[in-house]
């Protein structure tokens, strides 16, 4: 009976692996930490998952916080202008964030005690033809760092010279919720975006502040503060920059309440996007392929990475349902069939994470006067593709901001 090796219990090898136990097909994850180990951890990002991730999730029988209660409804912009610009875009169906250290050892205990096998150990470049002989087919899925090098740039996009924000994210007590609840996305021109996120996480209810810091900005030293070292200072001067740069977050939060939720609730750093090859062919003439983060990088400026891994995750596992012979033609198969609605996310992600070009100022502008415009773009942070089919090039924008008007 075909067996399924999958390096990494991310959300991508998560995903394929419930879709795969429930279809009956013996699959292993291979992880380096244990659930426990995993909740025990650092923060390592802030994900929101969109309204077709969690339909994923019902339909793989893990979706345990339903969105009536942990969901919302709205993303709140802002623009620091001279003149601020303030407008609120609805989804159709509610967002939702949760703690990873607690989505995915749930997940993991789902899928083992669905029939999977964990296996707690790392696997390295070295490691991969042996462990290709143990299965029929191993994808790696071991998120942006390991094992990503391995596949190499794709030749479809070019390499990006560094990263496009530098990044420090804390789930905080102390700020209230907006009103309708949801996300914040708010932008100091040539400093950064602060995206506030309704979290849950350990202790219920708390708020996960990303900062997405321009390189160069002043912003910066909230990536290099030492935070160990200064917990105080640095609370400080989150509040500082929240009172210059983001002052609807900062006109919601209670300084006496105002702290990080627990110790390890914050992360810094910094990441440079990348597409790479979808998959590769071991010296022994199977092949590996790459799933999730391992394959396409992304900035989180407009939250895609996570639901674009599940997304591959589908693909992947629907051809594996369908298709046995994991050759070259197989290869081929998955890359062709997800390319279409990764390759938007990686392109939306950067155009947001970039300089922003003229078009872009000109749909927001176009946005602020326009709630059914602003709502396609809201409700589009589930769809890329049609995302990117407004924002490809300045005529297309120019179009879809003529069609909304003629509506
Ligand atoms: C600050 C921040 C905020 C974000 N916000 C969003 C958001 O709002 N929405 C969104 O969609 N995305 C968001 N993302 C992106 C999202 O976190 C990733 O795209 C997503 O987690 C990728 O999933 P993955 O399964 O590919 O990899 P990961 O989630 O990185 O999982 C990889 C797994 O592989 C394991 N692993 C690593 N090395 C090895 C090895 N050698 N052997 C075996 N296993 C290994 C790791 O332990 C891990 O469990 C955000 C990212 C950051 C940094």
């Amino acid at each position: 009976m075909t067996t399924i090796g999958i390096v990494g219990a991310g959300i991508s090898g998560l995903h394929l692996g419930l879709q795969l136990v429930q279809a009956g097909v013996p699959v292993t994850i291979y992880s380096p930490q244990s659930g426990d180990e995993l909740a025990k951890g650092r923060i390592q990002n802030s994900v929101a998952h969109h309204a077709v991730t969690i339909d994923r999730e019902r339909r793989l029988g893990v979706d345990h916080w339903p969105v009536e209660q942990y969901g919302y409804d709205s993303h709140h912009h802002y623009f620091g202008l001279p003149e601020p610009i303030v407008f609120r875009g609805d989804f159709q169906q509610r967002s939702r964030a949760v703690d990873y250290r607690i989505y995915l050892p749930t997940l993991m205990a789902d899928f083992e005690n669905r029939g999977g096998r964990l296996e707690v150990r790392p696997v390295d470049v070295a490691d991969l033809e042996a462990l290709s002989e143990h299965h029929d087919l191993l994808v790696a899925a071991a998120g942006k760092y390991s094992l990503g090098e391995f596949f190499g740039h794709s030749p479809r996009r070019d390499p990006l010279p560094g990263p496009l924000r530098r990044l420090e994210v804390g789930f905080w007590t102390g700020i209230a919720e907006n009103d309708p609840k949801g996300v914040s996305i708010a932008a100091s021109p040539g400093h950064g975006d602060l995206l506030e996120i309704p979290m849950h996480s350990f202790d219920g209810h708390v708020t996960a502040l990303l900062f997405e810091n321009v390189p160069g900005g002043e912003l910066e030293r909230l990536v290099d503060w030492k935070v160990d070292e200064d917990p105080e200072g640095f609370r400080s001067f989150v509040l500082d920059v929240l009172r210059r740069h983001y002052p609807l977050t900062y006109a919601r939060v209670d300084e006496s309440e105002f702290g990080l939720a627990r110790p390890g609730d914050q992360m810094q750093g910094q990441f440079t996007p990348v597409l790479r090859n979808d998959f590769k062919q071991l010296g022994n003439g199977r092949y590996v392929l790459a799933m999730g983060d391992a394959h396409s990088t992304l900035d989180p400026i407009v939250g895609q990475g996570a639901n674009s891994a599940s997304y591959s995750a589908q693909v992947v596992g629907d051809t594996i349902l369908e298709d046995q012979s994991f050759d070259l033609r197989f290869m081929e198969k998955v890359a062709l069939r997800r390319r279409e609605r990764v390759e938007a996310a990686w392109d939306w992600s950067n155009l947001m994470a970039g300089p922003p070009p003229q078009h872009l100022l000109q749909l927001v502008g176009a946005m602020a006067q326009d709630q059914a415009l602003l709502d396609e773009f809201t409700w589009n942070f589930n769809f890329p593709v049609a995302q990117w089919d407004i924002l490809a090039t300045p005529e297309r924008v120019a179009a879809a901001i003529a069609r909304s008007q003629a509506r």
